[in-house]
């Protein structure tokens, strides 16, 4: 936006002079700095530029088409008709941003690059639309403007207003070429236009009318198209433009009546080509060979005058609702696809474009041919989507805005939802499924490291064992070795000594063999060592016993050792079994958890594609019937795309499962809840899934929530639920079997905002409408819930609670017609008459109109007579029988008011006439 601060159309003022320190949305691209002129002495810069500049606006994106939206001010008829019913659209200038309201409760919002009010000014909208492409032409680049949107909505009032009688009302053509000329020269300058229109994919010359089938010429090598047969004027001032405008106007309309067609079904497009002389320019900068930063003066002296060109294309595009219905309205199919497939065409490129693609189907029309060099590259294009406010136009106004956003680029698009937020619940339940893998990967880690200590514990048991064992059969064998030697030598010694001693004796013997008797005594006695031999042998062998049963104690502790290594191998081997398992299961859990994962991507994927049908068609949940008003005033073409979106959301809860979103309603987390009900909430809209949720049990898990939940969100989005499903009567006569009007009464009683006292005011209002429950809703209070509401104040409740009387008086209306109710209407025995009195001339016309109903119903029985003329209901029978703008209400009163005999009397006794 440019220095100035905007609100509601009031702008700063401005010289008229073309000011370029001030460029308004978009950075004015920079001159060319360096070019060079082609061989041939060809002029054109911008064209033979070797390294053409990439211009870029403030965003940074490359020849982004910018897109402005545009209001019309409610025109008179509109201001009749609509009377009753809220615009379908919400400006909010500051933020760039419109509200398209999708039905009562809900709207969805969108961003532009600049979004003009109703009572935006001409200039304002030249300043924002048209000026930097303006700018853009005059130093050099090709710039378009268009404005697209249904005939009627202010396209050629954008365009081609001539503001002659008024010059605050030019249009951009005129304000265009005031710039144009303001900033160029015409001694070195030329400005020359050429308009015509394309009709039926035929070009016609709105300067010259006998010129009706020119041809668009493409310039195989550069890509160039020019249009050589057409006129081309030489524009020198603003008057003779003006003249030029009125001219082609003039042709069109007369073009268009010979051919017996309108000129809503043409494109008209105004070129106004730009020759400019360069002057003052640098050495070297138009790209002359320079030696040693000199140019050389032979070169200065055959210097070929620079000449820039440019071209400024203003496209008034034909209605965009001839796209859907030139088919529908007479047209032989030929005539429909000539008319349309220039929009068609425009549309698919735009899209193209938009999406990056390779292919850009420029060559489908003539109207894409035409603007072939108005996109991308150095070009700067600009785009006024123009809409009006009525409601019953909601589908063009949608389609068209989607048009805008799909030219400012898809991926730039920025829409802000505030309702049914899918991809954060999927988000949720992502970051649930990473935590429960995380928590099942660390227990798992746990377990092994468990395994892997008793491994590593009996392990050393054993070894230990194992070593003490080792050490103590080594002592044991080195005990035994050394006695069992020990006792070996002292054998040797004994046997040794033993021979010696018996070697003795016999020498002895030898000597004294004489002498026999006396010598007897001293002999030594050789039983002796014999004795002490066996003593030895006897000790030897008692050694030898108790090392052996050392031994066999030690085998048999070896023997015990190796039955607890068996056992612990055992343990072991069942630990490993267990990890095994583990793992069996750990991979069974996480084949799970791909499948749960997929199946969130699918939802994901699904919500995405639901989100953007809706975005493509509008009206996303329909609450038909929900009011009365709203629902009538309803297209049949929204009814055909609600139709796409219903089919999308049931595979939606197809694929997720029904009992899985509503099993998410007794969800520990209360975010996770609040998800779930919206999404609930979102599928109760679609008469299609309200059988299926009641009977998954969603209605009755419903009620629960608003018996149980603290949480305001949760009770609103509940009740708006259940009215949705209270909108047919099975589910009607469920909601009242599973004592949902006490529950609707108490949540009535406590709410405190008014979105929740709507929703339930809606959901009771819609019960008041079935006949067979007239006396259960009254006996259980839901007469006195719906008046307690009153309290609130808000339009939005009032009028559904208007709505709910309305209903209750209806039925009892039959009733007492078809000779069931003879009794007071339990309305005014409730007390309701008063508040209908009040509010019976509301300025609201919701409310309005449901009270006028109310107490036309209520009239026709004889016996509230009384209570209505004391309660001064006569009066507002009888002023709605006269001033009620709708007719079929005001005869309505009138009958009424004509059939009583008790208000005859009384307006007889009064002497009004009726
Ligand atoms: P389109 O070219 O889109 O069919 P028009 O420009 O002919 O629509 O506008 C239809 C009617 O609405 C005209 O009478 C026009 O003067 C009026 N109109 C359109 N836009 C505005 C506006 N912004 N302010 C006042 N009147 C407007
Ligand atoms: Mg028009």
């Amino acid at each position: 936006m440019a220095s100035g601060s905007y609100r509601n159309g009031t702008s700063y003022s401005k010289p008229t002079k073309l000011d370029r320190t001030t460029s308004s949305t978009y950075t004015t691209p920079k001159p060319i700095s360096k070019s060079r002129v082609s061989a041939g002495g060809g002029a054109n810069i911008r064209r033979s530029n070797a390294t053409p500049l990439t211009v870029k606006d403030d965003a940074g994106v490359p020849g982004r088409v910018r897109v402005a939206v545009r209001l019309r001010p409610q025109n008179s008829e509109e201001l009749v008709a609509d009377a009753d019913f809220a615009d379908c659209v919400e400006l909010l200038p500051e933020l760039k941003r419109l509200k398209l309201r999708k039905n009562n409760w809900e709207s969805e919002t969108y961003e532009f690059d600049e979004v003009l009010t109703e009572s935006a000014s001409q200039k304002r909208v030249y300043e924002v639309v048209a000026k930097p492409v303006v700018e853009s032409v005059l130093e050099g680049y090709n710039g378009t403007v268009m404005a697209y949107g249904q005939t009627g909505t202010g396209k050629t009032f954008t365009l081609g207003k001539l503001g002659e009688d008024n010059i605050a009302a030019r249009g951009i053509m005129v304000r265009a070429m005031e710039d144009i000329l303001a900033d160029t020269s015409p001694s070195s300058d030329s400005v020359s236009v050429s308009y015509f229109q394309l009709y039926m994919e035929t070009v016609q010359d709105l300067l010259c009318p006998g010129n009706d089938n020119i041809a668009i010429v493409e310039d195989p090598k550069s890509g160039d198209v020019s249009i050589p047969a057409a006129t081309v004027v030489e524009i020198r001032d603003q008057q003779s433009f003006v003249e030029l405008l009125r001219i082609g106007e003039a042709h069109r309309f007369a073009a268009n009546t010979k051919l017996n067609t309108e000129s809503s079904r043409s494109h008209a497009i105004l070129m106004v080509h730009v020759k400019r002389s360069i002057k003052g320019r640098h050495d070297g900068e138009d790209g002359f060979p320079v030696e040693n930063g000199q140019a050389s003066s032979l070169v200065k002296s055959f210097r070929p005058p620079i000449v820039r060109k440019s071209k400024l294309v203003v496209v008034d595009l034909a209605g965009s609702e001839r796209i859907d219905k030139s088919g529908s309205e007479g047209h032989t199919l030929e005539e429909a696809k000539s008319i349309n497939l220039s929009l068609t065409a425009l549309g698919k490129c735009i899209n193209a474009l938009a999406e990056n693609s390779a292919h850009v189907p420029f060559r489908d029309s003539k109207l894409t041919r035409l603007l072939r060099d108005s996109f991308g590259g150095t070009a700067r294009t600009s785009l006024v989507v123009t809409i009006g406010p009525s409601p019953r136009h909601r589908g063009e106004t949608s389609s068209t805005i989607m048009f805008g956003q799909r030219a400012m680029k898809v991926e730039n698009m920025v829409k802000l939802k505030e309702e049914f937020d899918y991809k954060s619940l999927c988000r949720r339940l992502d970051i649930e499924v990473d935590k429960l893998i995380s928590d099942n990967e660390r227990q798992l880690k746990d377990f092994e490291d468990e395994v892997e200590k008793v491994k590593a514990e009996a392990q050393s048991r054993i070894s230990e064992i194992e070593r003490k064992y080792m050490i103590s059969l080594e002592n044991e064998r080195l005990k035994y070795q050394k006695d069992y030697m020990d006792s070996i030598k002292k054998l040797e010694e004994k046997w040794m000594t033993n021979q010696q001693i018996s070697k003795s004796n016999k020498s002895w013997i030898g000597s004294h063999e004489g002498c026999m008797d006396g010598g007897e005594a001293s002999v030594p006695s050789t039983s002796d060592g014999m004795n002490d031999d066996k003593q030895l042998l006897k000790n030897e062998k008692a050694l030898r016993q108790s090392s052996e049963d050392e031994v066999s104690s030690l085998k048999s502790q070896v023997t015990q050792w190796k039955r607890l290594e068996a056992a612990a191998n055992v343990e072991i081997v069942k630990l490993q079994k267990k990890l095994e398992s583990e793992a069996h299961q750990k991979e069974k859990l996480e084949e799970e958890i791909n499948i749960l994962k997929n199946k969130l991507l699918q939802l994901s994927f699904e919500a995405d594609e639901t989100r953007r049908s809706l975005d493509r068609g509008g009206s996303g949940k329909v609450f038909s019937g929900f009011d009365a008003f709203m629902s009538h005033a309803r297209s049949s073409q929204i009814r055909d795309s609600a139709n796409g979106q219903k089919a999308s959301i049931a595979k939606l809860s197809e694929q997720v499962g029904l009992q899985n979103i509503l099993s998410l309603l007794e969800s520990e987390d209360a975010d996770v809840r609040i998800h779930a009900v919206k999404v609930v909430a979102n599928l109760a809209a679609e008469e299609a899934n309200q059988e299926k949720i009641v009977e998954a049990g969603g209605l009755s898990s419903l009620l629960s929530l608003l018996r149980s939940s603290e949480d305001e969100t949760i009770r609103r989005v509940a009740a708006g639920a259940i009215a949705n499903l209270a909108m047919n009567e099975t589910n009607q006569e469920l909601v009242m079997a599973q004592d949902g009007i006490s529950l609707l009464s108490i949540t009535a009683a406590d709410a405190e905002d008014p979105q929740t006292l709507r929703m339930v005011a809606g959901a009771i209002a819609n019960l008041c409408g079935n006949d067979r429950l007239q006396t259960r809703l009254r006996a259980e209070g839901g007469i006195k819930a719906l008046l307690g509401m009153v309290r609130c104040g808000h339009p939005d409740v009032l009028a559904q609670v208007a709505r709910g009387i309305a209903n209750f008086a209806k039925c009892e209306s039959r009733a007492s017609m078809q000779g069931n109710n003879t009794g007071c209407s339990r309305l005014i025995e409730d007390g309701a008459l008063p508040w209908i009195v009040k509010n019976a001339n509301n300025e609201a016309a919701p409310i309005r109109r449901h009270i006028e109903l109310a107490l036309c119903h209520l009239a026709q029985h004889e016996v509230n007579a009384k209570d209505m003329i004391t309660e001064g209901a006569l009066w507002e029978l009888v002023r709605i029988s006269r001033d009620c703008s709708r007719e079929d209400i005001r005869m309505l009163a009138r009958k009424t008011l004509t059939a009583s005999p008790k208000f005859q009397a009384e307006l007889r006794r009064l002497r009004i006439e009726c």
